[in-house]
């Protein structure tokens, strides 16, 4: 495996450094208080980042993206973890599922989308439904010209302002789950469509998750996502990429920490030395450095294999989400312990990070779900 980052991904890593450092990370303690961020101010920033040629960047190039290997996303997308999610945003991490887009979809909704001047949700969880898709309720049944939803779905992030929700139905009850479920693409204004609520929660303030509920609501043929029956296989066509996505944030995350901690423990003094002469402090330092580093090995591991169709994959993308995300919770902890009081209070962003870093054991798969799949593949005959 290379570890070597290219000379354009090195250039791709800087440009979106340096966009975080000046643009991003002085409006991350605003946008956490206020919990948002105003729309105009977002697009602004979303067409700074169109400009430098970002936006849409994890797209393939079958779809107008710029079709960049997984290496290098997982690069950048460790560069945009020094910022906090809502900012990420700027970025424009659009749906995987997207590829799955005909020629006229393409026209419509991708276009628009890699422009910046849409945006677009992913729904699949429900009340009655997370890990378990095959529970999902949300039902699609087939009439004249299209088809019919009615269901629920919840803690759904970024559709408040969204103009599309890619929006995971059943439309085959009695079929098994591989061939359950169709993607449609629903569009802001739809008459059957309702925003419900917008979720309190506890950290990345500013990227909102919401309800919403689908009410007789009439999609055209032209708005499903492939063919109906395979939203389960469209979804799993990108998940392990979510995945290395997922723990590239994580390790930018850890790195900011890191970042904030050193100086703090090679400045500050307690009983006549410095922080980091004590051995305790030590410890964890390194503690943080083996696990950080051991994480972005996994990561750099899983996007190897990705880039080269390795049926590991799948596998490896697991272990590196897993404990990627477990890694940036332990990081936090010890990070903020090592700033003591100063770590608790909000005048610096590592109580943030603390916060924001418990999402990630969740989405995209819990650990627990990471840890199944991954026993199953040791048990496997
Ligand atoms: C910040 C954030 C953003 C999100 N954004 C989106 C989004 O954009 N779109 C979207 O569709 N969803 C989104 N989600 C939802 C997320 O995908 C789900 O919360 C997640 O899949 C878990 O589902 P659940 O909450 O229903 O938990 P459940 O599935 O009810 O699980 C509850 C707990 O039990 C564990 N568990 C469940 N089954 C088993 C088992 N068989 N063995 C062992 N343990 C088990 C789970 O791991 C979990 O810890 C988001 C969630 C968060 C926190």
């Amino acid at each position: 495996m290379n570890l070597e980052l290219t000379e354009e991904t090195r250039m791709l890593v800087d440009t979106v450094t340096r966009f975080v450092r000046d643009r991003l990370r002085p409006l991350e303690a605003e946008v956490d208080l206020a919990d948002g961020i105003e729309p105009q101010r977002m697009q602004a920033l979303r067409r700074e980042a169109c400009a430098l040629g970002l936006y849409g960047y994890n797209m393939p190039e079958s779809i107008g993206g710029p079709g960049l290997s997984l290496q290098t996303l997982a690069a950048i997308d460790e560069a945009i973890g020094h910022t906090s999610m809502p900012l990420g945003e700027v970025f424009g991490h659009l749906p995987g599922s997207l590829r799955f887009s005909n020629e006229a979809q393409c026209r419509w909704l991708v276009d628009p989308l890699l422009r910046a001047d849409t945006s677009i949700g992913y729904a699949l969880t429900e009340p009655g439904a997370g890990s378990d898709l095959s529970a999902i309720a949300t039902r699609a049944v087939r009439v004249a010209g299209g088809w019919r939803l009615n269901g629920t779905k919840h803690f759904i992030s970024n559709v408040e302002h969204a103009d599309h929700i890619l929006v995971l139905a059943a439309t085959d009850t009695a079929a098994p789950l591989k061939s359950k479920l169709s993607t449609f693409i629903i569009e802001r204004g739809n008459p059957g469509l309702a925003l419900l609520r917008k979720f309190r929660k506890m950290g990345w303030h500013g990227y909102p998750l919401s309800a919403f509920s689908l009410d007789d609501c009439f999609v055209p043929d032209s708005h499903v996502l492939g063919q109906p029956g395979e939203g389960f296989r469209i979804m799993m066509a990108t998940i392990n990429n979510d995945r290395v996505y997922v723990a590239s944030k994580c390790l930018g995350m850890a790195q900011a920490l890191m970042d904030l901690v050193l100086p703090w423990a090679r400045e500050r003094t307690t009983f006549g030395q410095k922080l980091g002469q004590h051995q305790a402090i030590q410890f964890y330092l390194a503690d943080c450095d083996i696990e950080l580093n051991a994480a972005r090995l996994l990561t750099q591991q899983a996007a190897a294999l990705g880039d080269a169709g390795h049926p590991d994959f799948r596998i490896a993308a697991s272990r590196a989400k897993l404990y990627a995300s477990e890694m940036l919770g332990r990081v936090a902890d010890r990070v903020l312990q090592v700033f003591g009081g100063a770590g608790y209070m909000t005048d610096l962003p590592v109580e943030r990070i603390y916060r924001d870093a418990r999402a990630f054991r969740i989405g995209e798969g819990t650990s627990e779900m990471q840890r199944i799949q991954i026993a199953r593949h040791l048990l496997a005959e």
